[in-house]
């Protein structure tokens, strides 16, 4: 750090102050993890001060061979893990994987003079007439996905991204008695709706998503299957996922985060079958700007951690971890959403302790517990205060704990949600944001957490 202190203390300060509150607290935030020092190493180089548009081999800069070695070896490995037959590794994050994909998706299925014009363009650039242009041409195709509070994503179709501009979005949720996701439901909704995209994947849904019957569902109404395994990348990559419940067996195409289970550098990627790989490798510059090598030399060494029986191995811990957690939170009387999880999270509905998720997440923090809010379905208090906390258990697997520690996490929880009560706001009314915990038992957690 002292090369970083000498131009700017004050950066080198708050990484000095983020390594240390990622130390003294536990990370239970399901999208977070730890990556190696290898992976970590490998993103802060002379890789990173390179220009390379275009693909492996077809580059508009001259000079691109190492970034060339780079980006073949993250695609091998991405490939050869997954058993995918195509893997295009440049997408800067999760969102930009999923406009990657959902333009590949239509440049491969819709006929439009406008999308080839746009082809040349970054969509961003795009001006409100070209928009209008183009969903003319495009016929305003739809995309059904999960529904938000039901624990899908903004970008499948909801109005904050830019693929609620795209697409005439429809949703799919879970059984109000169970909280599981309903099949039965959805392939009514896609038959009666007739999507171009079927995406599957989630946020914040604990269970295991079945996607032979969802390629079933997407074929019977001639829609493109998109899963969008940015959570549970990890899960399918350890071979926990299979079968029924591994994405890039039966989906068209498959997006991905590399930060979260996958514990890679924080970036995206898209796999697809053969037909789709032409459009797919168009992502830069359709709707991306220059590679980044370093990003995907560190995402070659990650994919290639994750190709080992030690990650296997950590997978497993991850979602042996989630279940011993939600049997501790169950077992002093929670209440979790489909009352309790088959993967890497758990949703805590913490209206039965009659807390918004907000005050909740806040009561947490204070005792040194990072969780993050989260809707529960038919969520009465809206997406900004919540119902739900989610917690995950990938980052604290990496750090080595197992399920006794877990049990302990559950009753630390537990500690905080039943003294916490909430509080008046300025008008004498209920807050939905103000809370009243007891600073000893927000220290007394703290402390038994940083011992963790
Ligand atoms: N897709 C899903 C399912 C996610 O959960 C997330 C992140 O929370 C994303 C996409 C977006 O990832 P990123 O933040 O890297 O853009």
């Amino acid at each position: 750090l002292d090369a970083v202190r000498a131009v700017e203390p004050r950066i080198a300060q708050a990484i000095a102050d983020e390594l240390d509150a990622q130390r003294g607290s536990l990370k239970l935030i399901a999208s977070e993890n730890y990556a190696s020092p290898a992976t970590l190493l490998a993103m802060g180089n002379w890789l990173s001060d390179k220009y390379a548009e275009g693909t492996v081999g077809r580059r508009f800069y001259a000079g691109c061979q190492q970034v060339d070695t780079v980006e073949s070896i993250a695609a091998e490995h991405a490939r050869e893990l997954f058993g995918a037959s195509h893997a295009y590794v440049q997408p800067h994050s999760g969102i930009d994987a999923n406009l990657v994909a959902f333009w590949a998706v239509l440049s491969q299925r819709v006929e439009s003079p406008a999308l080839r014009r746009a082809q040349v363009r970054q969509v961003n650039d795009l001006s409100e007439q070209d928009w209008a242009t183009l969903r003319r041409e495009l016929g305003d195709q739809r995309m059904l996905g999960m529904a938000l509070d039901a624990g899908g994503h903004l970008t499948h179709g909801f109005r904050p991204n830019i693929s609620g501009k795209m697409f005439d979005q429809r949703s799919y949720g879970t059984d109000p008695a169970t909280g599981l996701l309903d099949y039965d439901a959805l392939r009514a909704t896609a038959r009666e709706f007739r999507p171009l995209i079927l995406v599957g994947g989630y946020s914040a849904y604990p269970r295991r998503v079945n996607f032979a019957i969802m390629r079933e569902i997407a074929d019977e109404v001639g829609a493109t299957l998109l899963v969008d395994m940015a959570h549970f990348a990890g899960l399918v990559a350890g071979k926990v996922l299979t079968g029924d419940f591994d994405p890039v067996q039966h989906a068209h195409i498959v997006t991905t985060t590399t930060h979260k289970t996958l514990r890679g550098p924080r970036g995206g990627m898209v796999l697809c079958q053969d037909e789709l790989a032409e459009h797919v490798d168009r992502g830069c510059p359709m709707v991306l700007g220059g590679p980044l090598p370093h990003v995907m030399a560190a995402k070659a060494v990650a994919l290639a951690e994750a190709r080992t029986e030690s990650f296997r191995d950590y997978a497993q811990r991850v979602v042996d971890n989630a279940t011993a957690l939600a049997e501790g939170l169950l077992r002093r009387g929670a209440r979790l959403v489909t009352g309790g999880t088959d993967n890497h999270l758990v949703l805590v509905d913490v209206s039965a302790h009659g807390l918004t998720g907000r005050q909740a997440e806040a009561a947490l923090l204070d005792s040194g517990i990072v969780t993050n809010r989260n809707s529960i379905p038919q969520d009465p208090n809206g997406a900004w205060y919540t119902s739900g906390v989610r917690v995950g258990t990938p980052a604290l697997t990496t750090r080595g704990l197992g399920a006794a520690e877990m049990d302990q996490i559950a009753e630390l929880m537990i500690t905080v949600l039943t003294s916490t009560r909430p509080a008046a706001d300025a008008s004498g009314g209920a807050s939905k944001a103000k809370y009243a915990l007891d600073g000893a038992v927000a220290e007394k957690v703290r402390a038994q957490a940083a011992d963790l």
